[in-house]
């Protein structure tokens, strides 16, 4: 089985960084719509300066990578999404501990173990329209496979287009909420398209 070392993880973060740079505008007009406009910006900002930490001093372990990329989250963006993205891989690298590799499967349990703190700290739950409708059966689907993960992660972002925002800046809109896709779910399913992407 393949392992994956603090390298693979290194390079998600910066693909994300990529990603996010990439899709900063289109993560901003979903922002717009129920939003206030910065999810995008929010996102460049904190993934830039991901980016920019785990080049200039390279953690040794997968675990140490994501913990570095939840700190400089929680402490570079901040909007609602900065520290719970920066909760989610800081757990998610609490939980992979010390060790210098670590399989697909530990992975899966490490970011399941990070969606249960994100759930925590929002108070938020699967259809409530947020980051976790995308979050969560991705974790649960990266027990089978990267790809499974991706699919999983873009049908959550997708099915919180009908939804109604019980948490966060779109819950302000009520039934207004409805017909506009989430963007940290949105945001999320990138995240996890870019995963599988370094892994393939
Ligand atoms: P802000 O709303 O502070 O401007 P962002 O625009 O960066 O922050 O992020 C908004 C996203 O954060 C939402 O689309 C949603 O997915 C996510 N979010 C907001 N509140 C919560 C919460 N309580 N639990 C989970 N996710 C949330
Ligand atoms: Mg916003
Ligand atoms: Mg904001």
């Amino acid at each position: 089985e393949t392992e994956y070392d603090a390298e693979f993880f290194r390079a998600w973060m910066t693909a994300a960084a990529s990603a996010v740079d990439r899709e900063a505008d289109r993560l901003t007009e979903l922002d717009s719509a129920i939003g206030d406009a910065d999810h995008g910006a929010n996102l460049k900002r904190g993934f830039a300066a991901v980016a920019a930490t785990l080049e200039k001093e390279p953690p040794a372990t997968p675990g140490a990578v994501l913990a570095t990329a939840g700190r400089q989250l929680i402490s570079t963006v901040g909007g609602a999404s900065g520290p719970l993205y920066g909760t989610l891989l800081r757990r998610a690298g609490k939980t992979l501990g010390d060790a210098p590799v670590v399989s697909r499967a530990a992975l899966a349990e490490a970011l399941a173990a990070g969606v249960a703190a994100v759930a925590q700290l929002g108070g938020a739950q699967v259809g409530d329209k947020t980051m976790l409708d995308a979050l969560t059966p991705a974790a649960e689907a990266l027990g089978t496979s990267f790809a499974a993960a991706r699919e999983a992660a873009e049908a959550g972002a997708l099915a919180t287009v009908p939804l109604l925002a019980r948490k966060g800046r779109a819950s302000y809109l009520g039934e207004r909420s409805r017909g506009h896709q989430d963007p940290g779910a949105t945001s999320s399913a990138l995240l996890i398209a870019t995963l599988a992407e370094v892994a393939a």
